[in-house]
């Protein structure tokens, strides 16, 4: 449901070579910048100016969550503090039957370079795994997502949360939000929510928390019709999908809908190509976020902040690296490679070192927010490996307007 891809990737969907040009060019951080490879075209986005950007608000509760005074907030103190959390992290997994027969023999990692020796968990692990990667009893799991292979057979990855693990989610979101809300503002909420602790649901219990008010409104048949719904409500800040929000965009600049005018809008659930941003704010005139999350986070993962500059990572609770597709090994900041995530607080169902397939720099620090924390920077696409070589696969561009 939170995959950051807008869809079960194919070829069809265009493919880029990485080259070294890539990886420099995510040190920029800025959109558009595989145009010239034919993937994902679209103008830069504009250069917030000073007075725009305010720090990201995850930075305090980061610096609360682990325990480290603001001032001392760095990517050095939350890399010692991460070391603690991995550790409690494997100790935990190996409650889970999967990881002790998977880390068994191995010894508790001491450091970041011993954790990354540690075997990596991959989306097979997650369909054939089933029960054996739980490791609490059934009656403490109060969630259950099941997400379906893109192909006709096999099992269906199922990811499990307890209610702890879906409070964290919550809280996430009630600060992660604060980046483009404010206290009353009525948020509009497109993602499905209907369901109790649904992520529409979640986000609404988040927004709420934090003193907005999220208006949940059931997914339309059109984006004229989610045009339509979001104008009468008069909303400060909406949450899509980017390809509801380009159909919006669309409805909009079409003159098939009225248009409204909110301050500002979180992109989520799918990787937001930069055409679609660009088309939102020339549709709607408002200030466009993105989000990054999958389901295997817990739905949250992180966030942009005012200057628009990566993703400001979830790192209380998730562990990112970035490795070569091929060989595995840890990449520098500014190459990108395979996203790989551990679950670092998870309750129900710990994930160790879970390849993500999505392709990914991670931006130096610090952000022009003021943040010394480094940042994921945007999602390229999909890894695709196929013998001694790989490539991404890049985004789907499904439009429905
Ligand atoms: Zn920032």
């Amino acid at each position: 449901m939170t995959r950051n891809i807008a869809s079960p990737a194919s070829p069809e969907d265009g493919v880029v070579a990485p080259c070294p040009a890539c990886a420099a060019s995510a040190e920029q951080g800025g959109y558009g910048e595989q145009g010239r490879h034919g993937a994902l075209v679209g103008a830069p986005r504009p250069a917030p100016t000073t007075q725009d950007v305010a720090r990201s608000p995850l930075d305090p509760w980061l610096a609360a969550r682990l325990s480290i005074p603001l001032d001392a907030l760095s990517p050095a103190t939350v890399r010692a503090r991460q070391v603690d959390l991995l550790r409690e992290a494997v100790r935990r997994a190996l409650d889970a039957p999967f990881y002790r027969a998977r880390l068994a023999g191995l010894p508790l990692p001491r450091t970041l370079d011993d954790f990354a020796c540690l075997p990596f968990t991959t989306a097979d692990d997650l369909r054939e795994g089933g029960d054996a990667l739980l490791r609490v009893d059934d009656d403490a799991v109060a969630r259950i997502v099941t997400l379906p292979t893109s192909g006709s057979t096999g099992a269906p990855k199922r990811l499990r949360f307890s209610d702890a693990d879906i409070e964290r989610t919550v809280d996430f979101f009630a600060v992660g939000m604060t980046t483009l809300c404010r206290p009353g503002d009525v948020v509009v909420i497109f993602m499905p929510g209907q369901r109790p602790d649904s992520v529409g649901d979640l986000l609404d219990r988040g927004l709420r928390r934090a003193g907005m008010q999220p208006v949940l409104l059931p997914p339309a048949a059109s984006g004229a019709e989610h045009a339509a719904r979001l104008a009468q409500t008069g909303a400060q800040v909406f949450v899509a999908t980017p390809t509801q929000a380009r159909a919006i965009a669309d409805a909009v600049l079409a003159g098939l809908a009225p248009a409204s005018r909110p301050r500002a809008c979180l992109l989520s659930a799918e990787a937001t190509p930069p055409e679609t941003a660009d088309r939102v704010r020339a549709a709607l005139g408002c200030e466009v976020f993105d989000h990054w999350g999958m389901t295997e986070t817990g739905y949250g993962g992180g966030v942009e902040c005012t200057a628009h500059h990566g993703f400001h990572l979830r790192e209380a609770d998730i562990h990112v690296e970035i490795v070569h597709p091929l060989t595995g090994g840890p990449l520098p900041d500014g190459q990108t490679g395979e996203v790989v995530v551990t679950t670092l607080a998870a309750e129900a169902m710990v994930l160790l070192r879970y390849r993500t397939g999505d392709a990914a720099a991670m931006l130096p620090p610090p952000c022009r927010c003021g943040s010394p924390l480094r940042r994921l920077g945007p999602v390229r696409g999909r890894i695709r490996r196929y013998g001694n070589h790989w490539d991404i696969i890049t985004l789907a561009k499904g439009i429905r307007p």
